[in-house]
């Protein structure tokens, strides 16, 4: 299985799904899952049940995971959805955009 080459506060797309097209920050990834949240992204509306007398119950908006295959990182320099590269530089390891070559 491949790695997720994603990270957390890496900006994506949405490929497929009700989200198609929205792009987003990631907030978190899941390794284990394959899942990652992004801001903004895959919203699940949970109705919230008042749990004690008094309090109130209501509607709480937030990120569902999806999975990672579903998104593509999109390359801040050249702002398009791009694959990403890898380039040993001296004796670290940088990520670079495909498409425009810029590390990322
Ligand atoms: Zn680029």
């Amino acid at each position: 299985m491949n790695k997720i080459n994603i990270k957390k506060d890496d900006l994506v797309v949405v490929l497929s799904g009700k989200d198609k097209g929205k792009q987003g920050k990631v907030l978190s990834v899941m390794p284990k899952d394959r899942k990652v949240i992004v801001e903004g992204v895959n919203i699940a509306t949970r109705h919230v049940k008042p749990r004690k007398q008094g309090e109130e119950g209501g509607i709480v908006k937030k990120e569902a995971p999806l999975y990672a295959c579903k998104v593509q990182r999109v390359c801040p320099k050249c702002n398009k959805p791009t694959r990403i590269g890898h380039k040993i530089e001296g004796d670290k390891k940088v990520r670079i955009c495909k498409k425009c070559g810029a590390e990322i």
